[in-house]
C-alpha cells in the first residue's frame, strides 16, 4: 500500500465517456499541483502517469520530477496485484482529461490616464488552502504569463465584512509568498500601478 501524508489533497472524477478514471493529487508541501493516472479498459492493468501543467511554466517540470517517481513506483505495484498486460502491443493512451469547465473570474486593473492595462487578478472563491492556489496558479498560467502583467490570485475573503482580509498570492511576474491582507493594505498596491503607468518620472523625481 501507498500511504499519502494527510495534507494530500485527492481526487477523483470519471473521464470523459466513461472510459476509466482520472485521479489527481495536490500536495502543499511541495508546493505544486496535480497530477494524473489514467487506466485503459482495452489494457486493463496498464496505467500512464502525466504531470498537468503548461510546459513553460517552472512549476511544470518540479511538479515532474516529483511525481513521476510514485507513478512509476504505483504502476509497479499495481502491476504486482494485478499481473503484466497479456497484450504487448503499444498502448496508445487516451487524450489527456479534459479540466471541468469551471469558470474563473478574473479583473484587468487599468491605468487612470491611457487606460492600458496595469495588473490582473484572480477571484479563486475555492482557494481554501496552499494547494488549491497552486490549482489555480497552474490553470491560469497561460492566461498571466501571455498578459505579462503583475497578477494577483485572491482566496475567499475571511469573514463577511467589506474590511475582512484574504489570503493574497502574487504569482506573476514573481512567486511571492501567499500573504494575509485587508483591502485597505492591498488596493494601495493597486492604485499605485494604476496611477504611475504613465507618470514614472515624475514620481521618481519627487
Ligand atoms: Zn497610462
Amino acid at each position: 500500500m501507498i500511504s499519502l501524508p494527510p495534507d494530500i489533497t485527492f481526487e477523483k472524477r470519471p473521464l470523459p465517456g466513461g472510459n476509466g478514471l482520472t485521479s489527481s493529487a495536490t500536495a502543499p508541501w511541495v508546493r505544486s499541483g496535480a497530477s494524473c493516472c489514467r487506466a485503459c479498459p482495452e489494457a486493463a492493468t496498464h496505467i500512464s502517469c502525466e504531470v498537468a501543467g503548461d510546459p513553460a511554466d517552472p512549476r511544470t517540470a518540479e511538479r515532474r520530477v516529483i511525481f513521476e517517481p510514485l507513478g512509476l513506483e504505483i504502476a509497479r505495484q499495481m502491476e504486482q496485484i494485478v499481473g503484466s498486460p497479456t497484450d504487448k502491443r503499444p498502448i496508445v493512451p487516451p487524450a489527456p482529461p479534459v479540466e471541468p469547465g469551471e469558470v474563473v473570474e478574473s479583473k484587468l486593473m487599468q491605468c487612470s490616464t491611457c487606460n492600458a492595462f496595469v495588473a490582473m487578478l484572480v477571484f479563486a472563491p475555492g482557494a481554501t488552502d496552499t494547494g488549491r492556489f497552486e490549482d489555480y496558479a497552474r490553470r491560469m498560467y497561460p492566461e498571466y504569463s501571455r498578459r505579462d502583467l503583475p497578477t494577483w490570485i485572491i482566496g475567499p475573503a475571511s469573514g463577511p465584512g467589506p474590511e475582512d482580509s484574504a489570503d493574497i498570492l502574487q504569482v506573476w511576474p514573481t512567486r511571492k509568498p501567499l500573504q494575509r491582507l485587508t483591502p485597505a493594505q492591498f488596493n494601495p498596491r493597486l492604485d499605485r500601478l494604476a496611477g504611475s503607468h504613465c507618470r514614472p518620472r515624475k514620481n521618481n523625481r519627487r
